[in-house]
């Protein structure tokens, strides 16, 4: 088993993001345009690098924010190569067993979604492994996500490399790998109690559940009714039934005998064909979403018990 540090930077869009999320639906926050990543081997000795630019196809034209953040101008940004052809090289670099590391909960969201959306498979990319919440648990720093500039500061690296290039953010990752106790923290991270900090923002499982005609179909879904361990593939034991969180948005929790608790939510779309979407999520839980999870069965149960009431006292009224 590989350890691989990962960074992204990603182009945003120059209109409103509503605009160009093609049916709504597939949100696409950021288009990736460049990759870098760091293999490493169990302890944390680095094997090889990658590096590679992507000209974007969404979000063409660069954003002025993400220039001055990077430093990629446009020429830069058109020669960079198909998405596509350099997915299946980093697949085949990435190998069949590792883990990524990331700096933050954002890259692995933004990759399932430059995946989905250009309909690439998701499932080879595995397990995801938000580096800020094992620095926090191993520094004593409290729940908020620190910059990797602080990590970088704390552990006194010294900065020669540009920050917010590819490489050189996931090369200061590896870095950082090295002061942390890794091995250990993965154990923690992935262990129910500890997951409290930085809670539900490391995505492990993202999907579009399209072309419903109705919630009934939505929730007939395969991915939807019977839901999957990201990791290990097990169907999950005890999966709660969907419930309302608010207007449309549900959310249920199962658990893997393995991998522990996972909370699942799902958002519903109406689309301008007047079919309906779902956007689905899941988040490795810390154990207290089962109480979340109750109390809002206990508010959905209260709720159905007062409607009841008031129509037994409305119709009373009406005998009288
Ligand atoms: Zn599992």
């Amino acid at each position: 088993m590989n350890y691989i540090a990962v960074d992204f930077e990603w182009n945003q869009a120059y209109c409103p993001p509503s605009k160009k999320k093609n049916e709504l639906i597939i949100q696409l926050d950021g288009e990736i345009i460049q990759i870098g990543a760091v293999k490493m081997d169990k302890d944390t000795e680095v094997l090889d690098t990658f590096e590679a630019d992507i000209h974007p196809v969404f979000y063409r034209k660069i954003h002025k924010k993400v220039k001055e953040l990077t430093g990629i101008d446009q020429s830069q940004l058109n020669k960079g190569d198909d998405f596509k052809v350099v997915i299946e090289e980093f697949k085949k670099w990435c190998g069949d067993d590792h883990i990524f590391l990331t700096w933050g909960p954002d890259d692995s969201r933004i990759m399932m979604q430059n995946l989905i959306k250009h309909n690439l498979p998701t499932d080879w990319m595995g397990k995801w492994v938000n580096l800020q919440v094992i620095f926090n648990m191993q520094t004593g720093m409290d729940t908020s996500q620190v910059s990797l500039k602080t990590a970088i500061e704390a552990f006194e690296i010294p900065q020669i490399l540009h920050a917010h290039n590819a490489i050189n953010d996931a090369t200061y990752t590896a870095m950082i790998c090295k002061c942390l106790e890794l091995e250990k923290g993965i154990k923690d991270y992935y262990s129910t109690k500890t997951m409290s900090s930085l809670k539900h923002t490391a995505c492990e499982s993202y999907k579009i559940i399209r072309n419903c005609s109705n919630k009934v179909s939505v929730f007939a879904n395969e991915n939807i009714k019977n839901i999957k361990c990201p990791h290990c593939k097990a169907e999950l034991s005890n999966q709660k039934p969907w419930i309302k969180q608010s207007g449309d948005r549900y959310i249920t929790i199962g658990k893997c005998p393995e991998h522990g608790m996972y909370v699942s939510k799902l958002k519903l779309y109406r689309l301008k064909d007047k079919s309906l979407a779902g956007k689905y999520s899941m988040f490795a839980s810390d154990g207290s979403d089962e109480e979340y999870y109750n109390n809002l069965v206990k508010a959905n149960n209260e709720r159905i018990r007062r409607r009841r009431r008031k129509k037994i006292a409305v119709k009373k009224q009406a005998d009288v």
